[in-house]
């Protein structure tokens, strides 16, 4: 036995954030006022569930209200994602991923009644030491074989090109086929090594689109190239000239985005994707690091009116994610006041036209400083 609930109780809210985001969550709402967060469905399903998760922050408990109608904690929660994605874990295994995506070293979970019944000394200055590690601490990222790479057909996929992305930006983001599990593949490379750190998967079967299963780490036999996206922003490794070069840099959720973008402006891309729609504190790290002065920010539209609640709590969403980068530079917002978007669509989904308006168009964020 472990003892799972003193850790439980050592979870902060940003740490309960990072663990929904690394999971798959693609949006998170902050209620703390009413005492709970809302993100979309990850326990049934892997992605693009409805925003139907909700987690109560003082009982640190989770409910989803659809059909699957469950109480669950954070440890429960992991194994079921895990699951859905193709991998069993006991529960020491949830724990150890929980420690290991927070950056914290896994021993501080002791099994109970080790030793004596007290806690001795030397433990609790463990414990303590454990606690002061920096939550934004890089953790190893695991590097796969280039390799991998040559299991994939590098024939342009139609879906793609139908959906404005070139051959040649196919080729630069070297996306391709994988004929065994009738899937596109994108690689994902680490924004400085370029090393390649994953491989993100688009089903093509009806049946797993339905379920949730549109994007997700590629799995090949017993390897899941899945790594934590919050230390990483894709497209940062091969744009990152031209961003350094004209200090500024767009910001999509997703890599079709990015792709979408250099199809439009060949080699003058400055964009790169969350893979997620929350920005975490090495993001804005990894930008700053490079000199941008000017952020702006292109999430997907998640509001059919203008000036109705939905479209108010998602302007206050974007604007607390702006405020993470206020303090080191300009900050600007795509906000689509014309309708030239629909629900769900990426700034860059409805063509270069559509793009460069709403990037015209743009809110800047003034600092409240
Ligand atoms: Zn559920």
């Amino acid at each position: 036995m472990y003892d799972k609930d003193k850790l439980k109780e050592e979870l902060t809210l940003d740490e309960i954030k990072t663990l929904l985001v690394e999971l798959g969550v693609q949006h998170i709402e902050t209620h703390e006022s009413k005492g709970h967060i809302i993100t979309n469905t990850i326990c049934h399903n892997v992605s693009d569930g409805k925003m139907k998760l909700y987690y109560y922050i003082d009982e640190q408990i989770f409910h989803c209200y659809t059909s699957c109608n469950e109480n669950f904690d954070i440890f429960d929660l992991v194994i079921k994602n895990h699951m859905l994605k193709g991998k069993k874990l006991g529960f020491p295994e949830a724990i150890h991923w929980v420690l290991t995506t927070l950056g914290r070293p896994s021993y501080m979970v002791k099994p109970k009644g080790f030793g004596h019944s007290h806690i001795g000394r030397r433990e609790e200055l463990d414990w303590l030491d454990s606690l002061k590690v920096k939550k934004s601490v890089i953790l190893d990222m695991k590097v796969h074989s280039e390799k991998t790479l040559e299991l994939f057909s590098d024939k342009p996929h139609p879906l793609f090109l139908e959906d404005n992305i070139t051959e040649d930006t196919m080729r630069k983001f070297e996306v391709m086929y994988y004929e065994k599990t009738n899937r596109i593949v994108i690689p994902h490379r680490h924004y400085q090594t370029g090393k390649l750190i994953g491989v993100k998967s688009r089903s093509l079967d009806f049946q797993d689109i339905d379920n949730g299963y549109k994007y997700i780490p590629l799995r090949v036999q017993d390897v899941t190239y899945s790594y934590p996206t919050f230390q990483n922003l894709y497209g940062l490794y091969q744009n990152k000239d031209i961003i350094k070069r004209l200090k500024r840099v767009v910001i999509f959720e997703s890599e079709k985005s990015v792709m979408q973008f250099e199809s439009y402006f060949p080699n003058y891309n400055f964009s790169v994707a969350l893979c997620g729609s929350n920005v975490s504190k090495q993001q804005v790290q990894m930008l700053v690091e490079l000199g941008v002065q000017e952020v702006v920010l292109a999430l997907d539209k998640e509001f059919t009116i203008l000036n109705t609640p939905e479209a108010n709590l998602y302007r206050e969403k974007l604007e607390r994610l702006c405020s993470m980068f206020s303090s080191y530079c300009k900050v600007s917002m795509i906000w689509d006041r014309f309708k030239l978007l629909e629900l769900k669509d990426s700034p860059s989904d409805k063509g270069k036209e559509v793009f460069v308006e709403l990037f015209k168009n743009r809110r800047t964020i003034h600092t409240k400083e």
